[in-house]
């Protein structure tokens, strides 16, 4: 039998919440017991790492310890303060969490966060579909759109998350539209299926900078997920710095030091600008949304790829699937 050699994992999460006391039980979130779950699974298979140990690890090109798994919170959710952090504690793990600065620091909600939860209202998709549809026909010539026929064909396509529907509302909203389109288009939606209020949800929805703040002091790693949640690979490379600099702030602010800065890119887009701006600031490694393992991290130090929880089981006694396998398990 060949000697498999132990990969790197890293695992990507994002919403975890008790679902079904929650007023979005529908939200596309990991379930808090499920979490423990998966916990106690990684805990059984593998070696839990923090960022700063992955750091040391590749600065030094030293070994990591047997099946190494490294977890990753996207998005600076009260989820993380609330339920993770103090399950992390308690099991003396340490985790790596990414806060935009738009949210922890402006209080603004991500437009991908109110598609998000438009998903988890009780709307028919194929209704939004049509609200987002009319409005292409309607406002065609002011934008310069695309006849729908166009936008159906390269967006309307299902992954294993999502139904084509589905898919093509995130797609829609989040990229294929202009900027100004897609943003008013998502306010729309947001106020009239979630909530009026956005100040108010933006406060039950983001850890604020005191909450990242005390993470911190009990050893979680804070990196940089941009300051505006863009993204990043379409930008001209002054404004890719513009919102490094500005996410850099909010790491100082929260007392991460400065030869331990981190990026994951939002949406997992970047390009040799992006790497560029982000070596020259002494950042020392940067997650994508690549689904694989890492053979080489040190090689691969600013395109990690991660895998997201749901390829992982979730079932403390689970027998180790495809990818716990192919971590050497
Ligand atoms: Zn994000």
């Amino acid at each position: 039998m060949s000697y498999v050699p132990s990969r790197l994992t890293i695992v990507m999460y994002h919403y975890v919440r008790p679902l079904a006391r929650t007023k979005f039980p529908r939200i596309k979130g990991l379930d808090l017991t499920l979490f423990e779950e998966q916990l106690d699974y990684l805990i059984r298979h593998y070696t839990l790492i923090s960022m700063e140990d992955l750091i040391d690890a590749t600065a030094a090109r030293a070994e990591l310890p047997p099946r190494p798994v490294l977890l990753t919170f996207d998005d600076g959710y009260l989820d993380h303060y609330e339920h993770v952090f103090p399950r992390l504690r308690e099991r003396k793990l340490r985790g790596a969490f990414f806060p935009p600065s738009c949210s922890a620091v402006d209080r603004k909600i991500l437009d991908v966060n109110k598609i998000h939860f438009v998903l988890a209202s009780d709307t028919d998709p194929e209704l939004l579909v049509d609200f987002i549809e009319n409005a292409c026909r309607e406002r065609a010539q002011e934008f310069g759109l695309h006849d729908l026929d166009h936008y159906r064909r390269e967006h309307r396509v299902g992954n294993f998350l999502d139904s084509a529907g589905v898919n093509y509302i995130k797609l829609m909203l989040q990229h294929a539209l202009p900027p100004e389109l897609r943003t008013q288009l998502t306010e729309q939606l947001f106020r009239r299926h979630v909530a009026a209020d956005e100040e108010a949800f933006a406060g039950e929805l983001y850890a604020t900078m005191d909450q990242l703040r005390a993470m911190r002091a009990e050893g979680m790693h804070i990196g940089s997920h941009g300051a505006q949640h863009l993204w990043l690979g379409y930008l001209p490379k002054a404004e890719q710095e513009a919102d490094i600099d500005q996410s850099i702030g909010l790491l100082d602010a929260v007392g991460m030091p400065s030869g331990y800065r981190t990026m994951c890119y939002p949406y997992g887009s970047y390009n040799a600008d992006t790497v560029d701006a982000i070596a020259s600031r002494d950042f020392k490694l940067a997650l994508t949304t690549e689904i694989a393992l890492s053979d080489a991290p040190a090689d691969q130090r600013f395109a990690l790829p991660r895998l997201d929880t749901n390829h992982l089981p979730k079932d403390a006694s689970a027998a180790p699937n495809e990818w716990t396998l192919k971590a050497g398990a």
